[in-house]
């Protein structure tokens, strides 16, 4: 699949629940409405439309939500998805995690091919870790991390730098994750959906970050590219590796290899615009799956060539893009 501007698709991130055992401040507003059953596409929906994209060339799969594993049934799409990696038709299968659900699942995640994770975690204190999360429990992802390490999973996580919440203890977090080998990726927030607060207050630059980090840690441009937004800088004291995902100060478009599919089946084309391929309808219609194949093609011919996120004072009751991160799972 190769979009209008030359750039290949070959990895696909698949929103499975929008629903959630936390309330990240960020992300979602305390009281959430979220879908109706019938709205949400089925395990089996799931799975037809992701074998289709891995038939026209999707090489790496991720999903994510919402909370990808309080999906009811999700290790039955998991282990399915995972005889793709098995038959070589794929080469990763992933998820993006809050963690709590870790230590229940680690040992399945790892039988059925899965070896890297990404775990979000802004904080090693517990009790700010229930201020952002609202109704997470730090001991519970703690363990979750340990039991995913203990099954063989690679971790990398994940952590929204959040102004005037989680600023100081940034480089604690750096030394926390070298302890464990565990790379680490620092996020600005984006503006996606009604949230509770202004977003303005709590941005923060990673170049900010970067700086501070700079202050305590020996951090050295390296030539590590995923595709993705993120720059990556190696640290010395530790070995491990640090990235900013910056969508608001830089420009990543150019090497954007991915499209995003929602739990209702819409497939967005870029995480920054509105533009979206209703899949359900054309999956849910007579002879749908047969239909699927020229439904994406036509999705990909219309891939923009990039996003155009603002966060401005003026405007900061308006988001950007007016769907929450857990919609499209980031
Ligand atoms: N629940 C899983 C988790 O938290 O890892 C997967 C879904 S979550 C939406 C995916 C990632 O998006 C998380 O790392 C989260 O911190 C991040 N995220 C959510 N809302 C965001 C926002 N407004 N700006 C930046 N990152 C955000
Ligand atoms: Fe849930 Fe992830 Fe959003 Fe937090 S960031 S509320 S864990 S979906």
């Amino acid at each position: 699949m190769i979009d209008p501007f030359g750039r290949e698709v070959s990895y696909l991130r698949v929103s499975v629940t929008d629903r959630c055992d936390f309330r990240c401040t960020y992300c979602m507003a305390e009281n959430m409405t979220f879908l109706p059953k019938k709205e949400v596409l089925s395990l089996e929906e799931l799975e037809a439309i992701t074998a289709t994209f891995i038939r026209k060339g999707v090489r790496k799969v991720r999903l994510t939500g919402g909370e990808p594993l309080v999906r009811k049934g999700i290790m039955t799409l998991i282990n399915n998805l995972g005889m793709y990696l098995q038959s070589g038709e794929l080469d990763e299968l992933t998820l993006t995690t809050n963690g709590s659900q870790l230590s229940r699942y680690a040992n399945s995640l790892y039988a059925a091919g899965v070896r890297r994770i990404n775990v979000s975690l802004d904080t090693l204190d517990p009790e700010r870790f229930a201020r952002i999360t609202r109704w997470g429990k730090l001991d519970k992802v703690l363990d979750g991390l340990q039991a995913a390490q203990d099954a063989g999973l690679k971790i990398k996580l994940n952590t929204v730098a959040v102004r005037g919440i989680n600023d100081q203890e940034l480089s604690d977090m750096v030394a926390w994750a070298g302890d464990r080998k565990m790379d680490i990726t620092f996020i600005e927030t984006m503006p996606m959906g009604e949230i509770d607060e202004l977003r303005s207050d709590r941005f923060l630059s990673l170049r900010e970050v970067r700086e501070t980090l700079s202050k305590d840690w020996n951090l050295s441009d390296i030539d590590f590219k995923t595709g993705g937004p993120a720059d990556y800088v190696q640290v010395a004291e530790t070995g491990q590796k640090v990235g900013f995902i910056t969508p608001l100060s830089h420009n990543f478009c150019e090497s954007c290899n991915r499209v995003r599919l929602t739990c209702t089946g819409m497939l967005y084309m870029c995480l920054g615009q509105n533009d979206n391929a209703d899949l359900r309808k054309v999956l849910r219609s007579e002879n749908g799956l047969s239909l699927l194949d020229a439904a994406i093609d036509e999705a990909i011919g219309r891939k923009p060539k990039g996003h155009d996120f603002v966060i401005d004072r003026s405007r900061d009751h308006i988001p950007a893009v007016a769907r929450h991160m857990s919609v499209t799972g980031g």
